[in-house]
């Protein structure tokens, strides 16, 4: 690791190895000539937008995937020129930066078409647009039934170029008829555009789970976010896909304490120790991302030994019990989240303790927390 320029003693690295690793692993599964979009939105998941960004470019990622315009514009003042998808909805204040950043808009209804086709005429060039298709997410998208003669009215558009048609699935990681009922009503959707002539480049579908297990979904693009920062949409997953884990959550014990039995730790006295012990304070909290719902659940890994959160976890700082351990000292390295020695705490494993999902808990870790990136590539 190279010293870096903070001294929070409460950091991630980001293992950009692992993240090229990802990216082979899944698109080596596909057919050739399969194209990939990578879901970067969000800061991807938490993990760094501009340098997951970088990587991905060099690994040939055909396309970014981004939730908003600043997103994308971050990219591009990052000279990153791949094609970004913005999966978002876009309101008429955003179509002149589109248009001007290259960036592909989500179209969805008719009065904002036309509004980027205005535009896009005004500044002479031509907006790309991917248009958005609900088969049952009930989020952004035309209603597929009604979407060829949606398209239509879009082709009479001159200076919009419709390059890709897509949909989402809502369940694709629990309902296989439902996601099966959604791959069939978008092939109709797509059989009836041929039909009457519009042929559309990109077709796409596949999250994750999609691309995981689902062949069909593939079509000619996927779009994977979660299974590139090496997490997995179910636990079922675990050991399933070879994804390798990119993230490590990370901090370094500052206090170390004697604590007699029958003493209390943290807000509202949760915690009563129940011999003589050792507590360590932690400086993470949940203004760093730590949940305060792992308070009293969680563990962490200190000289590859698991040691439970003891007491509620605060805003900056985190108690766990190192009494059993044979060696402990200030400054020791603590795991909230990653591997130590042979043992590790999945991201899913917090997830889990909180009753979420993993792409939550990537997103809870603050930018009070700095990145540090590692690349052994
Ligand atoms: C975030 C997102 C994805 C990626 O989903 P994962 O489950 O992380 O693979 C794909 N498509 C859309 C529309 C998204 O918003």
């Amino acid at each position: 690791m190279e010293k870096s320029l903070f001294y929070r003693q409460t950091w991630v690295e980001i293992d950009l190895s692992a993240v090229g690793r990802n990216y082979r692993t899944l698109k080596k599964a596909l057919p050739e000539g399969t194209k990939m979009m990578v879901a970067v939105k969000a800061n991807a998941y938490g993990h760094g937008i501009v340098e997951v960004s970088r990587k991905l470019v060099a690994c040939g990622a055909d396309y970014l995937g981004v939730a908003c315009l600043d997103e994308a514009l971050t990219l591009r003042k990052n000279l990153i020129h791949v094609p970004i998808l913005n999966l978002g909805a876009f309101l008429k204040s955003d179509a002149a930066a589109l248009i001007d950043n290259d960036v592909t808009a989500t179209v969805t209804d008719y009065p904002m078409a036309l509004e980027l086709n205005k535009v896009a005429g005004a500044l002479k060039k031509k907006a790309k647009i991917h248009v958005k298709i609900d088969t049952g997410m009930g989020r952004l998208g035309v209603w597929h039934s009604e979407a060829d003669d949606f398209i239509l009215k879009l082709c009479a558009l001159p200076h919009l170029s419709i390059e890709g048609l897509y949909t989402h699935f809502p369940s694709a990681d629990t309902d296989e008829a439902f996601t099966r009922s959604q791959i069939t009503m978008f092939c109709a959707l797509v059989t009836k555009l041929e039909i009457k002539g519009v042929k559309i480049p990109l077709k796409h579908s596949a999250n994750t789970m999609a691309l995981v297990g689902y062949k069909d979904a593939h079509f000619n693009l996927v779009r994977p976010g979660l299974a590139i920062y090496g997490l997995h949409p179910t636990e079922a997953l675990i050991g399933k896909v070879d994804l390798a884990p990119v993230l490590s959550f990370k901090t370094r014990i500052v206090y170390l304490k004697n604590v007699a039995k029958g003493r209390s730790i943290s807000y509202g006295r949760t915690h009563i120790t129940k011999n003589d012990t050792v507590i360590a304070t932690l400086p993470v909290g949940y203004g760093d991302g730590y949940n305060r719902l792992l308070s009293n659940k969680g563990r962490v890994l200190v000289n590859g030994e698991f040691c439970p959160v003891v007491g509620v976890v605060c805003m900056d700082q985190t108690m766990i019990d190192v009494g059993h351990l044979k060696s402990v000292r200030l400054e020791d390295e603590v795991v909230l989240a990653g591997t130590q020695k042979d043992k590790i705490i999945r991201i899913e494993e917090l997830a889990h303790l909180c009753h979420t999902i993993p792409y939550e808990v990537v997103c809870w870790i603050s930018p009070r927390v700095p990145r540090v990136y590692i690349d052994k590539e």
